[in-house]
């Protein structure tokens, strides 16, 4: 197999991987962003170890908090920072 061809395949896994990442959150991929803002915003030194800032966006979006805090934890993420890929990489 060529780079070029090893490329593509990658590149493709890695649409699907997203797709499947919004797909259990149920989220676009335009409120991801809104929410990892809304976390950076808020996020002040540490997170409280809860999806404290997680629940505060989905309430003041309108998404299902219940079904998103599953996908979260689903994903690995089980706190704000750990949602915001290692704010706080402890
Ligand atoms: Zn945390």
């Amino acid at each position: 197999m060529d780079k070029a061809a090893r490329k593509a395949i990658l590149r493709e896994l890695r649409e699907q991987e997203r797709a499947r990442w919004w797909a259990t959150l149920g989220l676009t991929s335009a409120q991801l962003d809104a929410l990892h803002e809304h976390i950076l915003a808020n996020l002040i030194d540490c997170c409280s170890g809860e999806l404290e800032l997680s629940e505060q966006w989905a309430n003041q979006v309108g998404v299902d908090w219940s079904r998103l805090e599953q996908a979260l934890m689903e994903l690995g993420g089980y706190c704000d920072c750990e949602v915001e890929a290692n704010v706080c990489p402890d």
